[in-house]
């Protein structure tokens, strides 16, 4: 029995040993994730701008976007596949210059990954359709969730 566990022991080693990935390897997309299309696809369908926020995590200037300050009725949805992510019931005026919502159309809409780039720890939300990065997930939000979406309007288009 002790050398059956010592054998599972040594095995799991070697196993969490060989699965480790490169520290350059880019990082998995959520599981939910069933729009794939390769880096040059995304590139030929989107803009420069939303390409940079949704491929490659980037985050646009704030009071810059098309949705910080947008209130009219609607749908936002992701500007990579079109999936339902944002209600307008659910956004609110944040001041960052960002559109903001404390709450997701739908939670299986949304993947989160924790974010530890620039000495932060944040949380990072993605569309979990095809991955694409939208923006961070802070507790600071008003009720009834006391959530803020930070999202890019860039990563969203409208319907
Ligand atoms: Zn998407």
């Amino acid at each position: 029995m002790r050398g059956v566990l010592l054998l599972l022991l040594v095995l799991f080693a070697f196993v969490a040993v060989a699965c480790r990935r490169p520290a350059v390897a880019p990082p998995e997309p959520p599981p939910t994730v069933t729009v794939k299309k390769t880096e040059v696809d995304w590139k030929a369908q989107l803009s420069d701008e939303a390409f940079h926020v949704l491929r490659e995590k980037g985050t646009e200037a704030p009071f810059s976007g098309k949705y910080h300050d947008d209130h009219a009725p609607g749908t936002y949805v992701c500007g990579g596949c079109g999936a339902k992510l944002f209600s307008s019931d659910h956004k609110f005026d944040s001041g960052t210059g960002w559109p903001s919502f404390y709450q997701p159309i739908d939670d299986k809409a949304i993947a989160y990954h924790e974010d530890t780039t620039f000495g932060m720890t944040r949380t990072e939300v993605m569309c979990a359709r095809c991955g694409g990065h939208l923006g961070h997930v802070f507790d600071d939000g008003p009720k009834p969730t006391g959530k803020r979406y930070c999202i890019n309007s860039v990563a969203l288009n409208k319907k």
